[in-house]
């Protein structure tokens, strides 16, 4: 017997990914460049050298049975100490390798967390707009996804809607700073207010609400702080990827860290490896294990991102459009010129510009615009943008 959700989640296509298929389409019709396709999170950027010096030094000094071999299961012990390593330079903590386990990038990293920390029946706030596949990772996690919408001006979350939403059946809270789709970055301000809700709720409890803090734009930033979350509340287990800040998301490698100062530390540890055991996520790519530890610090590129953030907002003001100024990610988060953003993504269309609607994220009325573009697509488009804004007048 075929499993009906598991078949009703593979035979649906995510919005973005729809999209992007149509761009593929289109692009073999009339050329890539005549086509904007502003779809996927997929960096413009390229990996830096020193991953490429990583894999050729891996290749031309490991003996190659050790290299593609199976590491343990929770990833190589240095790999796990160079992560901890790093965090310690950057946060003044003292994580050790047996707080961090390597995963296959911040998918499983989250579908991780949730399976170790929820049980079925149990509610998971999310912050709306939101990343889409957090809803379906929760429901595999058997538990119920409760959206909260952000503040509508700020996109901070709004801690008052949030603590209103909190029932004795919540369990966690997923975050996502710097923000998929909208480019906020929580302050710390936010993540106090939201530290102390979680906390006044939590008393009384035998274990308290868990915050999820997935991290995979932390470095992709222009200029704002990104507060160390666990330093502001303890039951904090942080999720983080290479996909975006070592443009590396073909290749499926981050990681979960259960600080040490979250209380039940080990058992915590170990039901994330429990549940990385029984999603199938152990053992994450060996090679990228190996780039992780030469790797570590590199600093992200976020110049090319900067500058075509620049270019669009300056432009897109100029054409009378609103958006959210992404402090950031590469996401511009943006109003759509008609209540509904599936029609207003279909006009777009016709002027080669492939946005994503809001209504995948959880909010009608929105697009997102994935700016992680080469910056001629950037250039190339504004001519589109403008034509588009205009067909409204
Ligand atoms: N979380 C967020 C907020 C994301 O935007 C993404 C990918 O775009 C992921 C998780 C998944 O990251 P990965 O490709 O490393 O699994």
């Amino acid at each position: 017997m075929v499993n009906r959700t598991m078949y009703e989640r593979g035979a649906e296509s995510s919005k973005i990914r729809e999209i992007f298929a149509y761009a593929c389409e289109r692009k073999a019709q009339i050329g890539s460049e005549n086509v904007f396709d502003f779809s996927l999170g997929n960096p413009s950027v390229p990996a830096p050298a020193s991953v490429r010096a990583s894999i050729e030094r891996s290749v031309a000094e490991v003996d190659p049975a050790v290299l593609h071999g199976y590491t343990p299961a929770p990833g190589l012990p240095a790999a796990r100490a160079a992560v901890a390593a790093s965090l310690n330079r950057r946060f003044g903590t003292a994580y050790g390798a047996q707080d961090v386990f390597m995963t296959v990038g911040a998918a499983a990293s989250v579908s991780c967390c949730l399976h170790a920390l929820v049980a079925p029946g149990d509610e998971v706030i999310v912050i709306a707009p939101y990343f889409p596949e957090y809803a379906v990772w929760i429901e595999n996690a058997g538990a119920t996804c409760v959206e909260v919408l952000a503040d509508q001006k700020t996109f901070q979350i709004d801690v008052d809607a949030l603590r209103a939403a909190i029932t004795e059946r919540t369990a966690a809270v997923i975050i996502d700073s710097p923000n998929n789709p909208t480019g906020a970055v929580y302050t710390r301000a936010t993540l106090e207010a939201l530290a102390a809700a979680l906390q006044e709720a939590s008393a009384g409890r035998d274990e308290p609400i868990f915050l999820i803090s997935d991290e995979p734009y932390r470095e992709v930033v222009y200029g704002a702080e990104v507060p160390w979350v666990p330093s502001i509340y303890a039951p904090t287990v942080v999720c983080y990827s290479y996909s975006k800040s070592l443009s590396l998301p073909g290749e499926r490698v981050g990681w979960v860290l259960v600080p040490d100062t979250c209380a039940d530390h080990d058992r915590i540890m170990a039901a994330v490896a429990g549940a990385a055991r029984c999603l199938g996520f152990v053992c994450a790519p060996a090679l990228f294990q190996r780039v992780v530890i030469d790797c570590v610090d590199e600093p992200c590129d976020v110049e090319s991102y900067a500058r075509n953030r620049e270019v669009l907002t300056r432009a897109l003001s100029e054409y009378g459009y609103d958006y959210v100024e992404p402090d950031g990610a590469f996401y511009l988060w943006m109003r759509a010129l008609e209540e509904d953003a599936e029609a207003f993504c279909a006009r777009a269309r016709a002027y080669e510009l492939l946005p994503v609607p809001s209504d995948s994220f959880g909010v009608p009325g929105w697009v997102r615009i994935g700016y992680c573009v080469s910056h001629e697509t950037i250039e190339r488009s504004l001519p589109a943008w403008e034509a588009l804004a205009q067909s409204y007048r």
